[in-house]
């Protein structure tokens, strides 16, 4: 990666505009619209920077997005408008993946990518193309191996009943509508969502691993 701008709130103009209207833009439990960052001093930054991926956006699809194009030789900037983390850093830090993950199988049970692609089918309707959906669930236990490499923690443990966000402890779980009659009468059923170990809501964990696999990359 030849080079990485996440703002720096410290030194970044841009930075100390949106934090003074971050504080500003609470009124009554509503968040308000933000006026528009202004850059007070354009000629501050080099505008002129070269790379073969703009990454825009330093949320988990960016950070993937980032680590993917520079492990394959590119040189990649990944430009942020506020300190990075988006909605992922906000997330449940839950990973959709079967097709039979070791933690499916640990749990004990069988999954297979026909039988994820089958479900999601009726989920997506005509909205995902076919290759996608397949390559999406072919890949989906490579998923889960590519983020533990970097960093992520997994685990085996489901919970008793249905829940729409497991309990702490609790990692594997049917984050979707697989075991409704409906949906598993098309696809076996499995439960699919893996969440990342952390407490509470472990999207900041899951974020946290990828931010920081970034960075490294970038050498900042
Ligand atoms: C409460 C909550 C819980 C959720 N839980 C889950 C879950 O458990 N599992 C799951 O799969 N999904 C979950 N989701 C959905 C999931 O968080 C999002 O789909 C996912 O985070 C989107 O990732 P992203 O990288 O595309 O966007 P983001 O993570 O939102 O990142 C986008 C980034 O782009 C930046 N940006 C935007 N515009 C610009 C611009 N013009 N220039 C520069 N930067 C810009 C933003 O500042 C931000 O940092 C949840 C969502 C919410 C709100």
């Amino acid at each position: 990666m030849t080079n990485a701008f996440v703002p720096d709130p410290a030194s970044d103009p841009a930075s100390e505009s949106a934090s003074e209207s971050a504080s500003e833009s609470t009124c009554g439990g509503v968040n308000a619209v933000s006026p528009p960052l202004v850059v007070a001093d354009p000629g501050a930054y080099g505008w002129d920077a070269r790379c073969d991926v703009a990454v825009i956006g330093f949320g988990a699809a960016g950070a993937c997005a980032a680590l993917e194009a520079a492990r394959g030789g590119l040189g990649v900037i990944v430009a942020e408008r506020f300190e990075g983390g988006g909605a992922s850093a906000r997330s449940g830090g839950v990973v959709y993946a079967g097709g039979g993950t070791p933690y499916q199988q640990a749990a004990g049970y069988r999954d297979t990518p026909e039988a994820m692609a089958a479900y999601l089918r009726q989920e997506v309707g005509d909205a995902v193309g076919h290759a996608t959906l397949q390559a999406f669930c072919a890949r989906s236990t490579g998923m889960i191996a590519w983020l533990e490499q970097l960093g992520a923690r997994f685990a085996a443990t489901v919970p008793p009943r249905k829940t729409s966000y497991p309990a702490q402890d609790y990692y594997l779980y049917y984050s979707g509508n697989e075991a409704v009659a409906d949906y598993a009468r098309h696809a076996e059923p499995a439960p699919r969502g893996h969440r990342c170990k952390g407490r509470g809501m472990s999207g900041h964990v899951l974020y946290g691993v990828l931010r920081r696999a970034v960075l490294a990359q970038a050498g900042t």
